[in-house]
């Protein structure tokens, strides 16, 4: 597995802030994160869908567009996230997708985890291209799916790469951009950085006071409601944090 990149890695922090900027909005405020108007300012379509797998996310977009899409995945049952993102002669197709029945904390991590595939590796990837490159379709797709988690957030520590959501995404076309478990990585470090900003934590946290000998999983629990989060979520963060 590559190594990871540090969690402080500063294209994440500053992709974090152009999604506050593109939003219009001012940086994060105590709470929970709007996250659904920041998306907004995308030309991205956000949607939950039963049953999500491949073939439902292919029926949706064909919908959606009047084309059969090329998706460049292969069916795996069922998952939690998907996005899709086409460009082809300055024509853009953008879709995220989650399962309508997953916790509305998982919908949330889903959809920040598919908005960092977009900022962090479709963005800068078409800044790369050349101009004939770019005359040709270019596909990034990613689902993800998340491992069964342990009930004891305690046992959760940033240096147990599975503990968080994760993926299974690929994405291919001309040219082809296969997705890595770094860019996973980096996907949900975006996805943490965005829902829980870390300043935001820190200034809870200290008002907090937890009891002293609570272990993390408490302090997690308490912090995963004020952002609307789930507490595993939260406890990976908090490791991360050094909290
Ligand atoms: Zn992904």
């Amino acid at each position: 597995m590559p190594k990871s990149s540090s969690p402080f890695d500063p294209r994440i922090s500053q992709a974090v802030e152009s999604v506050w900027v593109d939003g219009g909005i001012d940086g994060p405020n105590t709470g929970i994160i709007p996250l659904y108007d920041l998306v907004a300012s995308y030309p991205i379509w956000v949607s939950e869908v039963d049953n999500l797998s491949i073939e439902r996310a292919g029926d949706f977009l064909a919908e959606r567009t009047g084309q059969k899409p090329e998706l460049g995945l292969e069916s795996f049952g069922p998952i939690s996230g998907f996005f899709y993102a086409y460009q082809y002669r300055g024509g853009f197709v953008g879709c995220i997708l989650v399962e309508k029945r997953d916790p509305v904390v998982r919908r949330r991590f889903s959809v920040a985890h598919e908005l960092g595939h977009y900022k962090l590796h479709f963005e800068p990837w078409l800044t790369q291209l050349s101009p004939e490159q770019l005359k040709e379709g270019i596909l990034l797709t990613d689902a993800m799916v998340y491992p069964k988690q342990s009930d004891n957030p305690d046992t959760l520590t940033a240096g147990t790469g599975n503990a968080l959501p994760l993926y299974m995404g690929e994405i291919i076309h001309q040219p082809a951009m296969i997705m890595s478990d770094e860019q996973e990585t980096e996907a949900n470090q975006f996805a943490a950085s965005l829902l829980m900003p870390e300043d935001t934590v820190r200034e809870i946290v200290t008002q907090f006071h937890p009891p002293a000998g609570q272990p993390r999983g408490y302090l997690a629990s308490r912090l995963a409601s004020e952002f609307l989060v789930s507490k595993e979520a939260m406890a990976y963060r908090l490791a991360t944090l050094g909290l």
